[in-house]
């Protein structure tokens, strides 16, 4: 057999989730289940194949036929570190000035219901909604219960990367101090999160003093100050592309009795929600754990954002851990608890850990300390 890295699990993996997928699109009553690349075409066949203008497709039959992947001839290396060669797929490769929308229709027939990838560029959607002469459907519905739960492998996976990004926060101490600024502690930061294993510094927000009550806040040139509260939120894909995702608040100096108070309740409600996850709860019961805790103490205001999200081989996926979602956790399902309290122009907080739903709980794959730390 052909080897591989550790960029991709065995081609056995993929085969089978293929099968699965073929299987759901047919109870879904669809003809095919239509992937271009991103994490649905990294999950069904271990690509990292990139979206460009000219289209890469993974045609998959509800008959359980041998799916096809439709590619540029130019960019055929793209399937080398895929599992595509082992299993077998029928690769369909064209040239600039073949029609590649009428190559995945000839695979399938006119009129064919297919379901698409929902990162699929209308660039690609319209064409092949053209060719089958109706709008295709979302494929996140069919593959949410494969992709959800996630198997042992991945929550492997998954623990590898929660442990890579808790060596990162340990070493905070090396880069967050006041008169730096926080675009120079985050370019530490980045170079820190490839030392400790992840193959890129995926996102790295350094939210300092006020800029911490902005969640989506980045970096900036600000100077950081001495007693600034800064939240440290970040995270990457640790091969096989699983990613983490953790933060922490940290604070420079002594906190004020008041911002010592109010993140106390935030520990507390993000232990609540973490300590509510078992198998058979709703989602939105434990954003509730979180919200209940904070709406106690007169925070539920400060609190402006569900309470996580799901995550895997993308950052933000499947099960959201929001009020209205009622669906039931199970074994193996992955996501942030990360409830925050912003106050506007002064600062902010925020607490996440990445957990796993087992058997009777959860077990979480972030342990660093939760409480404020200083530095
Ligand atoms: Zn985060
Ligand atoms: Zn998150």
């Amino acid at each position: 057999m052909s080897s591989h890295d550790e960029s991709r699990f065995a081609a056995e993996v993929y085969g089978a989730r293929l099968e699965r997928a073929a299987e759901l699109a047919r109870n879904a009553h669809l003809d095919a289940l239509l992937c271009t690349p991103g994490s649905d075409l990294q999950f069904l066949i271990g690509s990292r194949a990139q979206s460009f203008e000219r289209l890469t497709c993974l045609v998959v039959p509800a008959s359980g036929e041998t799916p096809s992947v439709v590619i540029p001839k130019m960019e055929l290396a793209q399937l080398k570190g895929s599992a595509a060669g082992e299993l077998g797929l029928q690769v369909v490769d064209w040239v600039d000035g073949v029609d590649p929308y009428r190559l995945v229709r000839n695979v399938l027939n006119a009129g064919a219901r297919v379901a698409v990838t929902e990162v699929m560029p209308a660039l690609h959607l319209l064409p092949i909604a053209d060719q089958f002469g109706s709008l295709p459907v979302s494929a996140t519905p069919l593959l949410r219960e494969l992709r959800m739960r996630k198997d042992p492998s991945e929550i492997e996976a998954l623990r590898r990367a929660g442990a890579a990004i808790d060596r990162v926060h340990a070493r905070m101490g090396e880069f967050l101090r006041p008169g730096r600024t926080e675009a120079e502690v985050g370019a530490d930061i980045a170079a820190a999160l490839v030392e400790e294993g992840h193959t890129e510094a995926e996102f790295v927000i350094v939210g300092s003093g006020p800029h911490g009550a902005d969640p989506h806040h980045m970096v900036s040139a600000r100077v950081i100050e001495p007693d600034d509260v800064v939240v440290i939120d970040i995270g990457g894909p640790v091969e096989p592309g699983y990613f983490s995702d953790s933060t922490r608040t940290y604070v420079l100096g002594e906190p004020s009795a008041e911002v010592a108070e109010q993140f106390s309740v935030l520990e507390r409600a993000q232990a609540a929600a973490v300590a509510a996850v078992r198998p058979g709860v709703t989602a939105e019961s434990i954003d509730a754990a979180a919200r209940d805790v904070l709406a106690a103490a007169g925070l539920a205001d400060y609190f402006v954002h569900r309470t996580g999200h799901g995550i895997g081989l993308s950052v933000h996926e499947e099960p959201y851990i929001v009020s209205g979602n009622d669906i039931a956790l199970q074994q193996g399902m992955a996501f942030s608890i990360e409830p925050g309290i912003y106050f506007p122009g002064q600062w902010g907080a925020r607490i996440e850990d990445i957990v796993i739903v087992t058997e009777d709980g959860r077990e979480s794959v972030n342990n660093r300390p939760h409480g404020l730390t200083r530095l």
